[in-house]
């Protein structure tokens, strides 16, 4: 099995070289993985002047999953926007088809201190978002600003999903379910949009297919109250794009630690696209202070999702359980006057912890 390891730029070569030591131990342990790096982002531009180099996105068409590790920095801020890093991401996106956002949401118990929320709100949160990604109003035509006919300018969008698009994320969501509760949320807006009434109708009908799994509809106003109220109610929430985009934003906050969340974007084939949901840090990048968890446990999603490694997913999700159980911490998740260790430390006490 071939992985395409994208390092990125800040702290995206120091996340994903640390992941990889941690993989090592799983692949001399005969799991069959091979890796090989490439250029993305900044560091593409500056290799060949292209965020997504051809010999990059070559290396990810011969792959079964791609390592991403974070783009973009102050450097290339003032690049046309065509040579942007985070054109990089959005081009593997749209070549892949890439129309599954997959977000987990986990508050381990040692770390709910970290929450805005009450511990005994959040400790043990463990959700699932997935978000359609590649429709609905962000892509809808037609689009735009106009002159109406009493002369007043109007801003408009077309919220559009056509059946398929709604099916294969649904059937996502169902399979995404049976690795986990086996519980799905749909998240809509059917008393008002005709879109999102369409979108329930299809959804309830491929639920047909996955009888195993239980599955119910929210309003997307309640859905945003019950993820603060008791967002340990949920187990897999699928939505579109746009409401999506604002409940994932929301779920990810509830953990209070942006160096714990993996991501994952699918395709129908389950080729995916596996990445931390931060950014490049260039303000702590290249100083080993980076937390590398949040991208092995991309690594553990891509081992699920894209290779159906259960068992080396959950050993590698136990692995940084025990990690934080046993008290590391890297600056982002410690508490006030706790000893901290590095990006390098930390990956040390995974590999310990899996062996
Ligand atoms: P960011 O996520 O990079 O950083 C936000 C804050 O969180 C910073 O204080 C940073 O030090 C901290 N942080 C992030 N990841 C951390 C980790 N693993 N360990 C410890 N602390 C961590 O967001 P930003 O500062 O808004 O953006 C910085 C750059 O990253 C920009 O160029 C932006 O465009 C890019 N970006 C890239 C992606 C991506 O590659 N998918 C996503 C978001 C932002």
């Amino acid at each position: 099995m071939k992985i395409a390891v994208l390092p990125g730029d800040g702290i995206g070569p120091e996340i994903t070289a640390q992941t990889l030591r941690v993989l090592d131990v799983l692949v001399r342990d005969g799991l069959k993985l091979e890796f090989e790096s490439a250029p993305v982002g900044g560091a593409g531009y500056d290799a060949s002047g292209d965020p997504l180099p051809a010999a990059t996105l070559a290396l990810c068409e011969k792959a079964d999953a791609i390592l991403f590790g974070s783009v973009g920095g102050p450097q290339y801020d003032a690049l046309p926007r065509p040579q942007r890093p985070e054109q990089g991401l959005l081009r593997l996106r749209k070549h892949f088809d890439l129309f599954a956002n997959l977000r987990p949401a986990v508050v381990y118990p040692e770390l709910a201190h970290a929450s805005t929320l009450r511990p005994d709100v959040v400790a043990g949160l463990d959700l699932l978002i997935l978000r359609e990604l590649t429709g609905d109003i962000y892509f809808g035509q037609p689009r735009g600003v106009r002159t109406t006919e009493s002369g007043e300018r109007e801003g408009f969008d077309t919220m559009r999903y056509t059946e398929s698009e709604i099916r294969r994320i649904a059937h996502s969501a169902f399979q995404a379910a049976r690795k986990r509760q086996r519980r799905v949320c749909s998240v809509d807006k059917a008393n008002v949009l005709e879109t999102t009434q369409f979108w329930r109708d299809v959804v309830t009908d491929v639920h047909d297919e996955y009888a195993d799994v239980e599955l119910s509809h929210m309003y997307v106003d309640n859905a945003a109250m019950q993820l603060v109220r008791n967002p340990k109610q949920f187990d897999v929430i699928v939505t579109g794009n746009m409401f999506g985009d604002i409940l994932s934003d929301e779920a990810s906050m509830l953990t209070g630690s942006i160096g714990m969340l993996p991501s994952a974007s699918l395709n129908a084939n389950n080729f995916g696209m596996y990445e931390p949901i931060h950014g490049s840090a260039p303000d702590i990048a290249g100083r080993n202070l980076a937390n590398p968890l949040a991208t092995i446990l991309s690594a553990a999603m891509l081992l699920r999702y894209s290779l159906d490694q259960d068992e080396a997913a959950r050993r590698l999700e136990t692995a940084v359980r025990k990690v934080l159980a046993q008290g590391y911490r890297t600056a982002d998740i410690a508490e006030a006057g706790r000893q901290t260790v590095g990006t390098r430390e930390m990956a040390d006490a995974v590999i310990a912890a899996l062996l």
